[in-house]
């Protein structure tokens, strides 16, 4: 019944079990990146991860007024989810992570459609928790059912097949295979969802959720901020303690790396289908250059942009960390007693950035330019234009630059450099051409900027700096290609 708030947690490792404790989540451990190209199963923690996200901003919705909810249903769901998941596994069944993909926002949250066939056409992916908008009629919130896939998985493994050769027994098997084209019947397992740029396919992802997983995303970063807007009215109570009020805004930032993370294969993603020939679809399907510029509009605005984290002095200066005397004296391993939370903000940043600079992308960009069917395409300069011009919005529309976005553009220009300079091996020369134009480009226009007033001196400082380094790696650069 305490799932999402393990005694664990709080009594015996209070200071490592903080959410993003590391503040690393762009690098899975060598342990969880093997295990995920192996097909392990981590569903129960990150059901936990889950669990604690909705079930806190259930009861901050709640406190504010919002309504009581259920926690033993919301326990018993989560319960029968895991359950079936890991029966699933005993049954040879490997991981659909694009089980998620087969319902609209309203099926989510419509119990005629959830009680036939749950929020996801498969227990064996990782479905997040299903937790309504605001002001959105509140469906279950996991899946409590077999979706259509598990079906049609056990039917092939299971069903009884009247033969008397194997022949005739294939004939019959590939029948039910047949139907692989059918929406319902999405399949992609571990291997297609490999972490980074390995995994082609972004509709194959853990914890995404609906038949828009953007659209997705955007609302939970909605429940994100419902929950710090919130947080004080459940958190803060009389005579309790504050470390409750820091663990819980951590949670907040839950689908922001989730979403970082998954929106980001949009660009430069191809869907793949597993089809053989004659069943409906060619297997390699580039995503729609509409939407991958959808992804990255996306991460401008609730990633990279001016207003993507704003809160209020008062809040952060409540997130007191655990004072706890532990049985391993953990209070001497808190790293930051304040909260740390610009390490927080670019660690999420990063991830996309990680992503967008790899050769294997890099490379897979410039192929892509040959796949599209029609006129539209986008292409690796598209990108490399898009997030120059979202990142150093600032030089054009005037005004400082915020801490979170110096940040951010220090580590987008270290990439940018990195590139001219030492670029990593497969990297396509046209993404380090791209680079250097980049790099004058930013360089250009900082001098407009520099000669005009409105900078205040961090900004200024700043951007004298990042010119003075872009100088000299484009003068290294030159030299290192001739
Ligand atoms: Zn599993």
């Amino acid at each position: 019944m305490r799932y999402a708030h393990l005694e664990f947690t709080e009594l015996v490792d209070p200071v490592g079990r903080e959410p993003w404790a590391s503040g690393d989540f762009t690098t899975p451990s060598p342990a969880a990146a093997m295990g995920h190209n192996r097909g392990f199963c981590d569903m129960a923690d990150g059901l936990r991860q889950e669990a604690a996200f909705g079930w806190h901003l259930l009861e901050a919705r709640a406190a504010a007024g919002g309504g009581e909810v259920d926690e033993k249903e919301f326990i018993r769901q989560l319960l029968v989810e895991l359950i079936a998941h890991e029966v699933g596994h005993t049954l040879g069944l490997r991981h659909n992570f694009k089980g998620s993909t087969i319902h609209a926002l309203d099926e989510l949250h419509d119990r005629r459609v959830t009680d036939k066939e749950g929020i996801s056409s498969s227990v064996m992916d990782y479905n997040p928790v299903n937790i309504a908008p605001e002001g959105h009629e509140q469906g279950e919130y996991y899946q409590t059912t077999l979706g259509p896939y598990d079906y049609w998985a056990i039917e092939y493994a299971y069903r009884p097949v009247e033969a008397d050769s194997p022949a005739s027994e294939q004939a019959q098997l590939a029948k039910i295979a047949s139907q692989v084209a059918e929406k319902d019947l999405a399949y992609g397992t571990d291997e297609d969802a490999l972490y980074w740029t390995r995994g082609i396919d972004p509709s194959a992802a853990r914890w995404d959720l609906r038949d828009d997983p953007i659209a997705h995303y955007r609302d939970q970063i909605a429940l994100s901020k419902d929950l710090w807007a919130k947080i004080e009215d459940k958190f803060e109570q009389k005579g309790e303690r504050y470390q409750t009020l820091r663990r819980v805004f951590g949670w907040g930032f839950r689908p922001y790396f989730s979403g970082a993370g998954n929106v980001s294969r949009y660009i430069g993603g191809i869907y793949h289908y597993r089809d053989h020939v004659g069943d409906g679809r060619l297997p390699l399907q580039p995503v729609p250059p509409a939407r991958q510029r959808e992804a990255l509009d996306f991460l401008v605005e609730h990633v990279f942009g001016p207003d993507a984290f704003r809160w209020s002095p008062e809040l952060l200066n409540k997130l007191a960390p655990e004072r706890w005397v532990d049985f391993t004296w953990s209070v001497f391993d808190v790293r930051r007693i304040d909260y740390p939370i610009h390490d927080r903000v670019l660690s999420i940043q990063r991830q996309p950035l990680e992503r967008f600079y790899d050769p294997t992308l890099l490379s897979r960009l410039q192929d892509l330019e040959l796949r599209y069917e029609g006129e539209d395409t986008f292409a690796m300069v598209d990108l490399f234009t898009g997030l120059r011009q979202a990142i150093w919005a600032e030089l054009e529309t005037g005004g400082s630059i915020d801490s979170f976005r110096r940040n951010l553009q220090r580590a987008q220009l270290q990439k940018l450099i990195g590139l001219v300079l030492r670029p990593a091996g497969g990297t396509p020369e046209d993404a380090r051409t791209l680079a250097r134009a980049d790099l004058q480009t930013i360089a250009a226009q900082i001098e407009t900027r520099l000669a005009g007033s409105g900078l205040d001196a961090y900004s200024r400082a700043h951007l004298e700096e990042t010119k003075a380094r872009i100088e000299a790696a484009l003068e290294a650069g030159l030299e290192r290609s001739l």
